[in-house]
């Protein structure tokens, strides 16, 4: 049972609550799937719940390291608590092996590692389509400051270098991902924070040995077995003791 409360906003994956205190939120993670700007659509029964899970693994252990992020504590199955933020309304995307929308616009091969890690930013506007920006349309149109540019950056590399390595532990090579930002208001003054979520809906996922994929792209290409991937990088992390549950669904 889940009580009555304030829903704040609603997007495709999660909803947003208003928290326990002032400055606070509860993220719910819903079964839904969309891809190609929610054009394809689809329940995939238990991702919420792995998708929570991970996501609060890799916030953990991001803040371990001094990566700042809104992730407070995990509630439940579906649901975390974490600090509400100014959301920057920007997709920074992190690069290591060209896939998606970077193979088709430069035409190259999935699949190809990169001379260099590579930061995109896309502007969150499901009205455009998230096309891609420059610093100097951020900047012109004060969608973030000089400042803040420079530390999403500086964070972005952080995510991407520990990231690497977690996966690459695991046998699993973090090919790119998706990460999204926040200002939290301290009197006059605001820091950016890491915010949303990272897992296989927000990452590109590749078993190291074998290119097979872990991620998302199981679904948007109809490649099946989209939860049992998921589950297996949760598994490969070594986080799926307590979710024995989670593919019969039901859970709230
Ligand atoms: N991504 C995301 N949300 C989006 C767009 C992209 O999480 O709205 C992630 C995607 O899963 C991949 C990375 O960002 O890990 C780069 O995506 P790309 O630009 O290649 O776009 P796509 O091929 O997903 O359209």
């Amino acid at each position: 049972m889940t009580t009555r409360r304030k829903k704040i906003y609603e997007g495709k994956a999660k909803i947003l609550y208003e928290g326990p205190e002032p400055g606070t939120l509860i993220q719910y993670f819903k079964d839904d799937a969309t891809a190609f700007n929610a054009q394809k659509k689809a329940i995939l029964e238990g991702k919420g719940v792995i998708n929570n899970r991970i996501s609060e693994y890799v916030m953990t252990r991001l803040n371990s390291i001094g990566v700042q992020n809104h992730f407070i504590r995990r509630l439940n199955l579906r649901e975390q608590l974490i600090k509400e933020v100014e959301i920057i309304p920007l997709e920074v995307v992190v690069r290591n092996v060209a896939a998606g929308s970077l193979s088709t616009r430069l035409g190259l091969a999935e699949g190809t590692a990169l001379p260099r890690s590579i930061i995109e930013f896309y502007l969150k506007d499901d009205k455009l389509g998230d096309p891609m920006v420059a610093e100097e349309h951020i900047t012109a149109f004060n969608w973030a400051a000089t400042q803040e540019i420079d530390d999403m950056m500086a964070m972005a590399l952080r995510v991407n270098d520990y990231l690497s390595g977690m996966f690459g532990a695991v046998g699993i090579t973090l090919v790119d991902f998706k990460i999204e930002f926040g200002r939290v208001y301290e009197g006059d003054f605001s820091r950016v924070i890491l915010a949303d979520e990272i897992s296989p809906d927000s990452c590109r996922l590749w078993d190291t040995a074998t290119n097979e994929k872990l991620d998302k792209d199981r679904f948007r290409r109809d490649l099946g077995n989209v939860i049992e991937s998921y589950t297996e990088v949760a598994r490969r992390l070594g986080i799926m003791k307590e979710m024995p549950t989670v593919i019969q669904g039901g859970v709230h």
